[in-house]
């Protein structure tokens, strides 16, 4: 059966460990950044930074929060990206059906770059100066060898957690029971397309939108 990794924001506290993790594991530069009002650095995802934490206040219910999404590709069950891309090469991105990762291959150079983007529901390939598009693989690699992804290592609060998808599917409709005590608004992030469940404790828009 296909893996799943389950994001909990009522859990994550912005630590930033699994942004860390995913560029040590993937060899991605730092990038410079500046002071630009906010704790989220770099000021967006990248084509050396394919995961992000997001930093956004917002009000809900009257109530000032602070909300924090680590986001990066949804592994999409029927992925957007990928049809986009078979129209040029079927080749180019690949779905591993035992991880259900999606992965683009070194055949994504030939691939143009912004309808890669729109293609994507979420906004999440990005490209270099040359054009070329990346974003998260599911450390496919690292799965095949027996581990779970970098960034759900790196989680000290248990907001990420990797699995099979059964067991990821229990666990968030679990949880989502007992988080909606707390905030009834709460809801999983389109259940039934991705291999990366969100649970989100309020609308989504707030967390970031494109
Ligand atoms: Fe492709 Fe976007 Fe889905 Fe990731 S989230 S698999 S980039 S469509
Ligand atoms: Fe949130 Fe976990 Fe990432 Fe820290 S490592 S920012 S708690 S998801």
């Amino acid at each position: 059966m296909a893996k799943m990794i389950f994001a909990d924001l009522t859990l994550c506290t912005a630590c930033r460990g699994c942004q860390v993790a995913c560029k040590q594991w993937k060899k991605l530069p730092a990038e410079k950044t500046h002071n630009w009002g906010s704790y989220q650095n770099p000021p967006d995802l990248s084509h050396d930074t394919i995961r992000l934490v997001r930093f956004t206040e917002a009000v809900v219910n009257d109530k000032l929060e602070w909300l924090f999404f680590p986001e990066q590709c949804r592994h999409c069950y029927s992925a957007p990206c990928k049809r986009f891309a078979d129209k040029f090469d079927a080749k180019a991105i690949t779905h591993d059906e035992e991880s259900g990762a999606v992965v683009f291959t070194d055949r994504i150079a030939k691939i143009p770059a912004q309808g890669l983007r729109d293609a994507c529901p979420y906004d999440i390939p990005r490209s270099n100066k040359a054009g070329v598009s990346t974003k998260c693989d599911f450390c496919i690699d690292r799965i095949q060898g027996g581990m779970v992804p970098s960034c759900v290592l790196s989680c000290p609060t248990q907001c990420l957690v990797f699995g099979e998808e059964d067991e990821i599917q229990e666990l968030a409709a679990k949880r989502l029971k007992e988080v909606r005590k707390q905030y009834p608004e709460a809801y999983l992030g389109d259940p039934l397309n991705v291999r990366v469940l969100y649970l989100f404790q309020t609308d989504h828009r707030l967390y970031y939108q494109r």
